[in-house]
């Protein structure tokens, strides 16, 4: 016997997967570049980006953090 099974995509909403809005708390001029601390105004995560150089996009220097 076969249980017809519709195939339903249940996402797992307490998984957040929203896309983080970040928002530039505070920046710091270093000699690597422009360290950048950000948070997301949504869920609160927090990250560090630097900016080598300003021509360039800002590079993720750690993954989210927060427990
Ligand atoms: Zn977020």
């Amino acid at each position: 016997m076969h249980t017809s099974s519709t195939e339903n995509s249940t996402l797992s909403p307490t998984l957040q997967t929203h896309e983080h809005a970040w928002l530039t708390e505070s920046a710091h001029r270093t000699s690597d570049g422009t360290v950048l601390y950000v948070r997301c105004g949504e869920c609160g995560t927090r990250r560090v980006d630097i900016a080598a150089h300003t021509d360039m996009p800002p590079t993720a220097v750690s993954t989210t953090l927060g427990d």
